[in-house]
This record gives structure tokens, sequence and C-alpha cells, in this order.
């Protein structure tokens, strides 16, 4: 997409501090880091998000994040890492590409977990049925 920012940064067009490339993967640091060290793993062809994905690009996604993780962990000393990757706007996605934020962490760096709420009585069988029922249609 031409006028994607991460397909320009996939192509070169625009800089970025890349750590890993081949054909079908691209991983870089976010320009504004949790912390430092925190890499945007992603497709180098366009999806503009998990859904839009096909399956079979998940596989080398998967392989990178999990070197990356390794990466973090047992070369730079991290204690933790989030994964994380959002849908949508809705959900915090800035960049209509897809990728996945991994995150390294260290105890008492300030991370803060969602807040849940619980569910009122009978509504999590409700829930749970519709969501049954609505994958046996997929
Ligand atoms: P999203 O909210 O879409 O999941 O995350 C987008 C991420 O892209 C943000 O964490 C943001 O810091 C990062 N980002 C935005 N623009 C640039 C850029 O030009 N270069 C790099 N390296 N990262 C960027
Ligand atoms: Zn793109």
């Amino acid at each position: 997409m031409s006028d994607c920012l991460f397909c320009k940064i996939a192509s070169k067009a625009i800089p970025a501090e890349v750590v890993y490339e081949d054909d079908e993967v691209f991983a870089f640091l976010d320009i504004n880091p949790v912390n430092p060290g925190h890499v945007l793993v992603m497709p180098k062809k366009h999806y503009e998000d998990f859904m839009d994905m096909p399956e079979e690009v998940c596989l080398p996604l998967v392989r990178m994040i999990k070197r990356v993780m390794s990466v973090q962990i047992d070369g730079l000393g991290y204690e933790g890492v989030n994964l994380f990757q959002n849908n949508k706007p809705a959900a915090g996605q800035v960049i209509p590409h897809l990728h996945f934020h991994v995150i390294p962490r260290k105890t008492s760096d300030g991370y803060v977990h969602w807040h849940g709420h619980e569910y009122g009585n009978g509504e999590a069988a409700i829930m749970g049925a519709k969501i049954r029922e609505s994958l046996k249609n997929l």
C-alpha cells in the first residue's frame, strides 16, 4: 500500500532501526519504546490486521517473535516480555499494517495490568453459549 507508513519502512523509503529482515518478515525498533529494545515484528506484505492475514504468514512471524523474546531475556537481561497485537482503532491500532509489539519488561518498570470487570449473575454462561454457537459457523 503506497500510503502505508510501515510499507514505506519495509521498502526502506523511510528509515528505521532494522534488526532483522527476510523475504517475508521485517523486525525493527519501535520509535517510541515502552523500554529500550521494544521490537515491532510484521509481515513485509501489507495486511491490515490479524483477521486479514493468511494463516501461512503466521508461522514465520511467530518464529521471529520467539527469537526476539530470547534475545530480550537472554541477551539484553530483561525479566519478562509482553506480546501485544492491536486490531482496529477501538483496540488501540494506530498503524493499519499488521504488527506485533514484542516489549521487554523489568520487574517494577511500571507495568499496569488492565482492569477487568466481573460478570453479573449468569452472564458468563450466556456469553459462553453465544461464542460456542458462533464458532460452529466458522
Ligand atoms: P499500534 O498502536 O498501531 O499497535 O502501534 C504503532 C506503533 O508504531 C507505536 O508503538 C509507535 O511508537 C510506532 N511507530 C509509529 N510511527 C513509527 C515510525 O515512523 N517508526 C517506527 N520505528 N515506529 C513507529
Ligand atoms: Zn502497509
